[in-house]
């Protein structure tokens, strides 16, 4: 079955308002070229402060904004209320988001969410009509230990319970192991790879074998434009979560021709 592979750039805790619409400006100058149907679904995740400047618009003008999907990064399950500092699903569509990264691994780690937050925030962007790109990852220590297998499968299944065949299918899962996040080490492709068909099989168990065959898994972890082609000829690689590399309007659209030049 084939994915439409995704391109995302998680531009975590950068830019200002000019550089992002730089930014965004400098990618939409690149897939402007190209047709929606033979570019990979592009997205950026810009902080908050700068999600009304790129969001774009959608028009029909030929200019290639509608060919850019913006996240949110970050979101609270709740509708509204007390909760000092947090964003809702509401909040982020009506800033022109279509996606949210949740359970990035520096979420996890600096801000202490729960397999259980991430669960809600997934079922809260689902019910909002948004998608979720849900991230998982071993720290190294896990992963000589032995255990990133049975560390991903429980942060899977906890991301996804209660959610429906449709709703997992149409959701997006990253697999970032966290010690070549921002490291400039890339996990082996092959075993990027393998570990995403084991989430591919945990996602079988807990849903359905069509839900498995559906949804989307990217890669992520210091991908960059001499990194892409080898892990899009993965077979259930379906794109990457860039950080660094999406940074730069050259590194970044530099990798979504390389993706392109594998999809087709
Ligand atoms: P990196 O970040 O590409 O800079 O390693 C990836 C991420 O954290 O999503």
């Amino acid at each position: 079955m084939s994915r439409k592979p995704i391109i995302a750039g998680n531009w975590k805790m950068n830019l200002l308002q000019s550089d992002a619409k730089a930014l965004f400006e400098g990618i939409k100058n690149y897939v402007q070229d190209f047709s929606a149907q033979d570019l990979p679904t592009v997205v950026i995740a810009p902080v908050f402060t700068s999600l009304a400047a790129v969001a774009p618009e959608k028009c029909d003008c030929g200019c290639g904004c509608n060919r850019i999907s913006v996240a949110g990064q970050n979101c609270h399950w709740e509708k509204s209320g007390a909760y000092t500092g947090e964003v809702s699903v509401e909040m982020l569509a009506d800033a022109g988001c279509e996606y949210v990264i949740i359970g990035h691994s520096e979420r996890r780690q600096y801000f202490g969410e729960t397999d259980e937050m991430i669960n809600k925030k997934a079922k809260a962007i689902l019910a909002g009509g948004l998608i979720p790109i849900i991230c998982c990852g071993e720290t190294l220590e896990q992963r000589e230990a032995g255990v990133t297998d049975s560390h991903i499968a429980s942060q899977i299944k906890a991301a996804l319970e209660g959610l429906s065949e449709e709703q997992v299918s149409g959701s997006v899962i990253a697999y970032e192991p966290i010690w070549a996040i921002g490291t400039g080490k890339t996990c082996d492709a092959d075993e990027a790879n393998r570990v995403i068909a084991m989430i591919r099989g945990v996602v079988a168990e807990v849903s359905s074998q069509s839900a498995a065959d559906a949804v989307r898994i990217l890669y992520g972890g210091s991908v960059n434009p001499g990194s892409i082609s080898e892990q899009m000829s993965k077979s259930d690689i379906d794109g990457a979560l860039v950080g660094g590399a999406s940074l730069k309007a050259d590194s970044f659209n530099e990798i979504i021709a390389n993706t392109m030049k594998v999809a087709v």
